[in-house]
């Protein structure tokens, strides 16, 4: 058989449908995160901030130029049964209103909940935190992640992980809860741009099979059509317990490396292949 010629239209497409750049908790500009993709290989990429589209313009001229796909996306932070979950939003349009306005609230909400998280850091002795993590953020969302890496750069712990044990997880000192829309409503935002709702990461919850089939059942209900299956720092034996859940529940599959930073995170593009016999979640993008 003839090897397929660089042009060849059959050429498979490299996907990496889940990171983050400057825009959210991503180290690198949304031009940098593009660039960086299309040098490791990725040829159709989803770029994914959590709660903001705002990286998306930016993103897209640079893959134009590059030469690489660019999937709008975004990681919406939602609520159901009092945990917090993120929903990967694919082929979005970003100027779909009631998304539009909803990351808009979104980012009221999460200056909010900094600046609650500073007052707790504050009467932990640690005060500055505010300034330190809005300068951080710039234009972008503040994320708990800033929080983390203000805490390592102040020596009040060794790593990010670290910030949020003691600091900033469920229950912890400086933990807030924040009011994030109903998992369903989110779902609804991201159909309603046109796009397809992704459950993100979901061994990464730590449900019961009880809970995680009532997850499932709401999420579908709402319109939700994959699970991420192979995403960032997962084994073989979680990629078949996510594809098991993507058969039982008719979800097709999803993958991605939740990339944030350079030598901290999966790398982009760095991805297992999806199982066989799962639908890949881009089947249904346009
Ligand atoms: P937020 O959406 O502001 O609550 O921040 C969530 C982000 O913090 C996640 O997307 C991760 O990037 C990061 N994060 C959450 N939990 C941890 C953890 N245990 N260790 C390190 N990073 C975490
Ligand atoms: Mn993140
Ligand atoms: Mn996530
Ligand atoms: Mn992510």
């Amino acid at each position: 058989m003839p090897e397929p010629s660089p042009s060849d239209p059959a050429k498979p497409e490299i996907y990496d449908l889940h990171c983050h750049s400057s825009a959210s908790d991503g180290s690198l500009s949304p031009t940098a995160v593009v660039q960086r993709a299309h040098g490791h290989g990725v040829t159709a990429l989803a770029l994914t901030d959590h709660d903001t589209t705002a990286g998306l313009i930016e993103a897209q001229a640079c893959a134009a130029t590059a030469g690489i796909k660019l999937i709008p996306g975004i990681e919406l932070s939602a609520q159901w049964q009092n945990q917090c979950f993120h929903i990967i939003g694919l082929g979005i349009d970003p100027a779909y209103p009631p998304l539009a306005e909803a990351t808009h609230i979104l980012q009221g909400t999460r200056m909010n909940r900094a600046e609650r998280i500073a007052e707790k850091l504050a009467k932990k002795n640690i005060p500055g935190a505010l300034a330190a993590v809005m300068a951080a953020a710039g234009d972008g969302m503040v994320t708990r992640s800033h929080f983390a890496d203000f805490l390592v750069a102040g020596h009040h712990v060794d790593t990010q992980q670290e910030a949020f044990d003691r600091y900033l997880a469920k229950g912890k000192a400086a933990y807030v809860a924040t009011p994030w829309a109903e998992l369903a409503e989110a779902v609804g935002w991201i159909t309603g741009a046109g796009g397809v709702a992704v459950l993100a990461h979901p061994l990464r919850y730590n449900l019961s099979a009880n809970k995680m089939r009532k997850l499932l059942a709401v999420f579908k209900e709402a319109g939700g059509q994959g699970i991420e299956i192979v995403t960032g720092r997962i084994n073989p034996d979680e990629i078949k317990r996510a594809a098991q859940l993507a058969k039982n529940f008719g979800l097709s599959g999803s993958t991605g490396s939740d990339f944030h930073t350079p030598d901290q995170w999966v790398e982009l593009g760095r991805l297992a292949a999806l199982p066989a016999n799962i639908q890949p979640v881009w089947e249904l993008l346009n």
